[in-house]
């Protein structure tokens, strides 16, 4: 939500009915004394009869009412009920759609579409990311796999060998850490901050954000770390943009955008 949305920038968005600057303005109608969402499917007014205002309290304040068609007031409502789903996801019993979506009070149908939209990947895959994050530290905590796989909140053992395959090694040798293992790690630029990302030969291991090679050495201390070679930064980069250019809500909370973002970078091929 921005009090300065430059009006160019703005209009464009409206014209083109981009649902990514929902809630970051609403657009003031003048002839109509009514205010929408920059999505909203209505036909559209003439720009010298509109004004961009940052939220919806401000066009209220102003005397516009909320046009009943795009409902604006309620992208605070959705944007508030993915941060909260996104901090039930990344608990240690992450609720399946359909208990997710009670929680937050909002048809499972309609919440998966709504999580989706903002942060550009599904509540299962944000949960995923959360749950292999765990995996790792329960097996850096546990040094070996069947105490890590009771540590990190795994039932069953299958579900367990699954996340871990992000690793890009072993259970056994992230448990040792790292041992025989050699990471190509580097690092990229995002609008969310600084992030490295290492692969062994199986594929990628790690993507962190504000981690450099110390970071990467502490997690995995037993193994061999080299910078990666020209063709791995230029996967890296590859993939970076891949992800970034999906489309998301940026006024969601850095860290839950942060997991979409490495949500991401997951679902994209491994480099081989
Ligand atoms: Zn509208």
């Amino acid at each position: 939500m921005s009090a300065t949305i430059d009006p160019d920038t703005a209009w464009d968005a409206f014209s083109c009915r981009d649902r990514t600057f929902d809630g970051r303005f609403v657009v003031a109608v003048r002839s109509t004394h009514i205010y929408c969402k920059p999505s909203c499917a209505a036909r559209r007014p003439r720009r010298e009869h509109v004004a961009f205002l940052p939220d919806a309290a401000a066009a209220r304040a102003a005397g516009y009412r909320a046009c009943r068609r795009c409902l604006p007031d309620a992208v605070a409502r959705d944007r508030a009920a993915v941060v909260a789903a996104a901090a039930l996801l990344g608990g240690d019993a992450a609720p399946p759609l359909a208990a997710l979506a009670a929680a937050v009070e909002y048809a499972p149908h309609h919440f998966h579409r709504l999580f989706h939209r903002l942060t550009g990947v599904t509540p299962a895959a944000y949960a995923r990311t959360c749950r292999a994050d765990r995996v790792l530290a329960a097996l850096r905590g546990a040094g070996n796999v069947t105490a890590a796989i009771y540590a990190a909140g795994y039932a069953a053992p299958s579900r367990f060998y699954a996340d871990a395959t992000r690793l890009g090694m072993t259970p056994h040798a992230a448990a040792t850490g790292g041992a025989g293992e050699t990471l190509y790690w580097t690092r990229c630029a995002t609008s969310l901050g600084p992030l490295l990302l290492a692969a062994t030969r199986r594929g990628w291991s790690r993507f962190a954000f504000d981690e450099d090679a110390p970071d990467l050495r502490a997690a995995f201390p037993a193994a061999t770390l080299l910078p990666g070679d020209a063709a791995l930064c230029a996967r890296a980069a590859t993939l970076v943009a891949q992800a970034a250019a999906v489309p998301v809500d940026t006024t969601l909370p850095s860290p839950v955008r942060r997991i979409a973002f490495r949500t991401l970078l997951h679902a994209a091929p491994n480099p081989g």
